[in-house]
């Protein structure tokens, strides 16, 4: 897979309501090309949903979200399908499908009505398998999956799909250590090498945010901070999104501390 030239997101003063509850309110963010985004906040702050917005799935009410310069609402579904790939939370469904049928099914944006995948096609798909190490899995049912594998296959099909922004729901999440270690490195290689331009929404303060160029801090439906990693991991400003106290220490990523949770401590 050769190094994409990325695609730019920006979002202005955002409003999404959902029935009669306003769950996003004035959200706006930028990512450049080939940067790595990291959204974070309590449960309920509207993080997913943020996701859904920027892939296109839900109505804007208030504001824009544009790719490229491009309002989203201006793409059809296939065409931004493209160029955006949208990893949910805990990967691949676990029905009936085998690996390579699930990763497979990435390549339908590109395919003309009724027709198959042609040897490109193919090639595509070998390719996501071979990126994300899970060429081995190719025969096996999704089912028989561990939560690792299955995060790595449904990278696979967002790879596949063959757009540049890779928008991924809690990627780390429920993982072991080793499979997170794992998925970080794959996310870093993507985007550091790779050139995608990647928004995860992530609890992994210590990996995924302090791996990243910038952080959004999403309470309420409201943006509470929107700065580089070095600014975010800190006590005061932690404390401020998740309502919770926070405990520094050296020795974490790049240089940055390492943050733990502070019992009974605000
Ligand atoms: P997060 O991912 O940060 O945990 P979500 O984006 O999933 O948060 O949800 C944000 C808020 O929106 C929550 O309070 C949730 O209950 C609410 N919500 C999500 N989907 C709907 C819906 N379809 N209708 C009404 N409220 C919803
Ligand atoms: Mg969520």
């Amino acid at each position: 897979m050769g190094t994409l030239s990325g695609s730019r997101i920006e979002v202005r003063d955002l409003g999404v309501r959902l029935g009669e509850a306003e769950i996003l309110a004035g959200v706006g963010l930028s990512v450049a090309a080939g940067e790595l985004l990291a959204v974070i906040g309590p449960n309920g702050a509207g993080k997913s949903t943020l996701l859904r917005a920027i892939d296109g799935l839900l109505p804007v009410r208030h504001g824009s979200i544009a790719i490229d310069g491009r309002p989203v609402s201006d793409y059809r579904r296939r065409e931004l399908a493209r160029v955006v790939s949208f990893v949910p939370q805990s990967g691949a469904p676990a029905d009936g499908y085998t690996v390579r049928a699930f990763v497979e099914m990435g390549r339908y944006p590109h395919l003309p009505t009724w027709s198959g995948l042609t040897s490109d096609d193919r090639r595509v798909v070998d390719e996501a398998l071979e990126l994300t190490e899970t060429g081995h899995l190719a025969a096996r049912a999704l089912t028989t999956l561990s939560g690792g594998e299955r995060q790595r296959v449904s990278i696979a099909a967002a790879l596949a799909q063959g757009g540049s922004i890779l928008l991924l729901d809690e990627p780390t999440s429920f993982l072991d250590v080793r499979h997170q270690v794992q998925v970080l490195e794959l996310l870093g290689r993507l985007h550091r090498d790779g050139g995608y331009t990647v928004v995860a929404v992530t609890h992994d303060l210590n990996g995924l945010v302090a791996d990243a160029d910038s952080v959004l801090g999403l309470v309420g439906g409201r943006v509470a901070c929107s700065a580089r990693p070095a600014e975010v991991l800190d006590a005061e400003v932690l404390a401020g999104i998740f309502s919770s106290g926070f405990r520094l220490l050296p020795g974490g990523r790049h240089g940055l501390p390492v943050v733990v949770p502070a019992r009974g401590e605000r």
